[in-house]
């Protein structure tokens, strides 16, 4: 087994993968017009065929997650307004406080299960009653999947009937939501059942360089437009990177299963190293508990063998389209040479 080679692997995110050269190839043919005049057709095309990949009216393509998450917050909730979200969830920990920032809106954090969902217990707790002393608690965020943890269809049936019934209104944050569907077996249609809006990221395992779409009803989407021309995500000929999006979806959905056996595999490999302690990946991302001696050694073995991962106590490791079986193999065993040698400061 070589153990290096002038490739880099790079397990720090599924957000790194590069566009290949038939995904360029149909950014290179796409038709494009001003789409702030809703005149491009290949970002018209990508709408309505993610609307109707997922079962939505409507669509709109954002530039990021981040904005098009936005974008679904300012829709549901005005001034005043609450959504309540995960306190791990990246609507409220990685999107700079967008909510409250830009959106007046306050987040009420709620603890994660240990399976990634929000306690339906938790959720009615934090339901504010209409007393001018509190916010109004508008929407439920959920995020699957969620530190590469799956929510089912079951729980996630539950928790947006169990909104609905008291009124509020559901996002879900579905970046790898194609993750969790094909982990799953189920159609997209059926992994995002019951809730109001949806934001999937393009730019993730998809493969694509750019780009998320929100789906929702017709009116909301409609609404959207402005929300979107004001946070600067209105485009122009945009079709150029639509055109990878709709190259993603239809040839970068299934092959995720590849994704999420070598995500397992790694997983298996590194979990056989003493001192190590690996999380049975659901998907594509899995957590590794390095000691925290090792991580400064760690990160520069890897670094010399050409593997880019963000190493510490809690490092996180993701596989993607850019990483293959072969690649795999070569990380384990770069692991695996530095922990025979390592030995824990006494
Ligand atoms: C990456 C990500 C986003 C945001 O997407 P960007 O395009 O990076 O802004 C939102 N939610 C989740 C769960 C993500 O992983």
């Amino acid at each position: 087994m070589t153990i290096m080679s002038e490739h880099w692997i790079d397990l720090r995110s599924d957000t790194v993968t590069q566009p290949s050269t038939a995904m360029r190839a149909a950014m290179q043919a796409a038709a494009v017009g001003d789409d702030v005049y809703g005149d491009d057709p290949t970002v018209n095309r990508l709408q309505e065929v993610t609307a109707e990949m997922f079962g939505f009216e409507a669509a709109l393509f954002a530039p990021s997650g981040t904005q098009s998450n936005l974008i679904a917050l300012m829709l549901h909730c005005g001034r005043g307004d609450e959504y309540l979200v995960g306190q791990d969830a990246h609507t409220y920990k990685y999107e700079g406080g967008g909510a409250a920032v830009l959106g007046s809106i306050q987040p009420q954090p709620i603890a994660n299960q240990l399976d990634g969902s929000l306690a339906l217990a938790d959720i009615a707790a934090y339901i504010k009653p209409d007393d001018m002393h509190f916010a109004r608690t508008r929407l439920l965020t959920l995020e699957n999947t969620i530190g590469g943890k799956v929510l089912g269809p079951d729980y996630m049936r539950e928790a947006t009937r169990f909104a609905r019934a008291r009124g509020l209104a559901t996002h879900l944050d579905g970046a790898r939501i194609c993750n969790a569907a094909v982990k799953q077996g189920i159609s997209m249609v059926d992994a995002v059942a019951g809730f109001d809006s949806l934001s999937v990221c393009l730019s993730k395992g998809l493969g694509a360089p750019v780009g998320s779409v929100l789906c929702g009803s017709k009116d909301f989407i409609e609404q959207g437009k402005r929300w979107r021309k004001m946070l600067g995500g209105g485009m122009r000929q945009a079709g150029i990177l639509a055109a990878a999006g709709l190259y993603a979806l239809e040839h970068n959905v299934a092959r995720l299963a590849d994704d999420h056996v070598n995500a397992a595999r790694l997983a298996s490999g590194i979990g056989e190293i003493a001192g190590l302690t690996v999380a049975t990946p659901q998907t594509n991302i899995f957590y590794v508990e390095v000691p925290p001696g090792a991580c400064d050694a760690l990160r520069a073995t890897l670094a010399r063998a050409r593997i880019r991962a963000t190493v510490g106590p809690r490092t996180r490791l993701v596989t993607h389209l850019d990483i293959s079986a072969v690649d795999v193999e070569r990380i384990i065993a770069v692991f695996t040479a530095f922990f025979n040698d390592w030995r824990a400061p006494q």
